[in-house]
């Protein structure tokens, strides 16, 4: 995915790219800190693509719950092909999964 260097937000080892292409999360090979994409980013990703979603089913006259219906099925479709375009927008950005209990003890003030 695009070209941009993704860094431990912990220790700044570089991550490669296969080691998240599996999921959500996944473990930094420099300081072993379970990290997962940042929640902000996910949020500003499924607005982004509710959003255009939305001005999509306009565009096309959609009104009322024609509108909302359409909405709710081509959310995630949509949202897919706009995080393909995001992440060489915006750098795709980590933060300490807080499922990781060490990483809780740090926040958690
Ligand atoms: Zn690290």
């Amino acid at each position: 995915m695009g070209g941009a260097v993704l860094k431990c937000p912990v220790c700044g080892a570089i991550l490669a790219k296969d080691q998240y292409k599996s999921g959500l999360s996944l473990t930094c090979p420099g300081c072993s800190k379970q990290l997962r994409i940042s929640r902000w980013y996910l949020r500003l990703s499924m607005l982004c693509a509710a959003a255009l979603t939305v001005a999509l089913c306009l565009l096309f006259g959609m009104r009322g719950l024609r509108l909302l219906g359409t909405t709710a099925v081509l959310w995630l479709p949509i949202g897919l092909v706009w995080n393909f375009f995001l992440v060489r927008i915006i750098p795709l950005k980590f933060e300490i999964d807080p499922s990781d209990d060490r990483a809780m003890d740090l926040f958690r003030r």
